[in-house]
């Protein structure tokens, strides 16, 4: 899978000013790129409550997880819930009102990329975990999902 159609008719619609990629969603962009953001902090805390080693520099694992530890083959994601699009009740996985149809498209590629990923890990032997941004707010609770997550 290729991101690159939505690539092209992200520029086209900015040109034409129809697509409203600024303020609110660059923001949303640059908080979701950066690394050591506050919900992959908390994991990174939870995830050593639950006795997990991890490294947080993954780039050579598909996906780049967020915490990988390549010894007992576990990979960790902590998915942003409006890029990766939760959906169900999650409240923070909104579509932006103009554009829908492109929105609806690009967050659906996102999840395809995301399991193509997941597929990826697992066949290489991974265990995967995904935590979602909504669901970091109750630590205690992390961990304890973690440590059932995790394989022995
Ligand atoms: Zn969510």
């Amino acid at each position: 899978v290729s991101a690159r159609p939505f690539k092209r008719v992200e520029r086209r619609l900015a040109g034409r000013r129809v697509l409203h990629t600024d303020a609110t969603a660059s923001a949303r962009m640059a908080r979701v790129r950066r690394a050591g953001t506050a919900p992959e902090l908390v994991v990174r805390r939870a995830a050593s409550l639950a006795g997990l080693r991890y490294t947080v520099s993954n780039k050579d694992l598909p996906g780049s997880p967020d915490l990988a530890n390549r010894t007992r083959r576990i990979a960790v994601f902590v998915h942003g819930c409006y890029w990766h699009h939760h959906g169900g009740r999650c409240v923070k996985s909104t579509v932006p009102k103009s554009n829908r149809a492109f929105w609806l498209a690009k967050f659906a590629w996102n999840r395809a990329r995301d399991r193509a990923t997941r597929r990826a890990l697992t066949r290489m032997g991974f265990t995967v975990v995904v935590i979602w941004e909504c669901q970091v707010a109750d630590p205690g609770r992390l961990s304890r999902q973690l440590a059932r997550a995790l394989p022995g």
